[in-house]
């Protein structure tokens, strides 16, 4: 069925059941067509799989292990696993697809790579990959986010990307977005879009999902060899949902194993003040394709927050929204306190310092052990916390 699961969603018009597709103007629509196009004559190549297979190997340093949580299991009960993303060259998930998409790139003959940034860290993924193949690199950030994240906007330079100050409206994401767009679509013949998580129209949700199943691929066989079974649950944080789906695609099947994605429930549910998404939101279309949103009365995106930045967009992939409408994924969330006090547990009983996003998955994961100290969880631990010391500890102090 597995298989059978990776044909037939999305369907051919880039459907899950029905969230996702292209509502994208008529002359996006080709370029699209002919990112799919090439996508699946190119990707399903020898060279295409092999020339991946060893860039996950020799410069990621794939595979990333999978680890028992001695201490924080002691403490809290159950058994807690973590598979270790924050080990992936650049200390990130994102590099996984960003690898795949300039490898794209690259076979595609295109010289350039665009995209937006928020916090930075697709930037900074980005022009790694685009260093890796000597292919140019634009990032598209807004004027505040480039205050904000300026240690991001360092690196993306040292790696030799250009990064484009954002200067209208307010500055951030949204604008970001749209300037990368404007700038791909003067120029699609030797650039290309290279989008940051399993969102946007069609075909971008499937071919960042399909670079990103090598966490679950990885991290269910060595679970088994581990433990001889597979976890009782397993958890990863949601914002576009990529690190997400990267580890529950593998465990679709597995009916011994609940899957769990969670969300910022911020400082409160008043709206500005989370970014939950699946749990508040409603069904609409943003960013050209449907999935559920936080959406005002007019249908404009609402302004979400969560102290991981990586986690405040007002929508979510389109197969995480028909998964949460199949019962498949349970999607529950963490508030921001809940988040700061898993980031200083993990950090001093495991000598691991997460990054806000993964501590998400993380504070769920320890909610868990508590209430079922038999079962096990494997945590994807989708990045590591160096990025966000500064913002931890100016803000919230150490603890005793
Ligand atoms: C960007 C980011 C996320 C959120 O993105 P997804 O597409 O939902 O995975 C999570 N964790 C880290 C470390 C990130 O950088």
């Amino acid at each position: 069925m597995k298989e059978n699961y990776f044909k037939k969603y999305p369907n051919k018009d880039g459907f899950f059941n029905e969230y996702g597709g292209a509502f994208i103007p008529p002359n996006l629509e080709d370029e699209m067509k002919k990112i799919n196009d090439a996508y699946f004559s190119i990707s399903k190549s020898h060279k295409f799989i092999s020339e991946l297979r060893d860039i996950r190997k020799y410069y990621q340093g794939r595979p990333t292990p999978v680890y028992h949580c001695h201490r924080l299991s002691e403490k809290y009960g159950g058994q807690i696993y973590l598979k270790r993303e924050d080990l992936n060259h650049t200390g990130a998930h994102k590099l996984n697809h960003c690898m795949g998409e300039a490898l794209l790139a690259k076979h595609l003959g295109k010289k350039k790579l665009i995209a937006e940034t928020g916090a930075g860290q697709h930037g900074v993924a980005l022009a790694t990959a685009a260093a890796y193949f000597g292919l140019e690199c634009e990032i598209h950030m807004g004027e505040v986010d480039i205050k904000k994240e300026y240690p991001n906007v360092l690196r993306m330079k040292v790696l030799g990307a250009t990064v484009i100050p954002v200067v209208h409206g307010l500055k951030t994401l949204k604008e970001a977005v749209d300037s990368a767009f404007e700038a791909y679509l003067k120029d699609p013949i030797s650039t290309i879009y290279c989008i940051g998580s399993v969102v946007g129209p069609h075909p971008f949700p499937m071919i960042v999902r399909d670079f990103q199943r090598v966490i679950g691929i990885e991290a269910r066989q060595q679970f088994l060899d581990m433990t001889g079974e597979l976890p009782d649950s397993v958890v990863a944080c949601l914002g576009g949902g990529s690190n997400a789906i990267g580890i529950f695609s593998a465990f679709l099947d597995d009916d011994e194993s609940q899957l769990f994605g969670i969300e910022p429930a911020g400082k409160s549910f008043k709206t500005g003040e989370h970014a939950a998404t699946m749990t508040l939101g409603k069904p609409g279309i943003i960013h050209g394709f449907k999935c559920y949103t936080l959406q005002d009365e007019n249908g404009e995106p609402a302004p979400v927050h969560s102290i991981a930045s990586g986690l405040d967009y007002p929508g979510v992939g389109p197969e995480h929204s028909m998964l949460k409408d199949l019962n498949k994924v349970t999607y529950d969330s963490i508030t921001d306190k809940e988040c700061i006090d898993a980031f200083y547990e993990l950090s001093r009983l495991e000598g691991i310092i997460p990054a806000l996003e993964s501590a998400h998955a993380v504070a769920y994961a320890i909610k868990l052990a508590k209430k079922y100290p038999q079962k096990s969880v494997l945590v994807n631990l989708s990045g590591r916390g160096d990025k966000d010391l500064d913002y931890v500890v100016d803000t919230f102090g150490l603890p005793d």
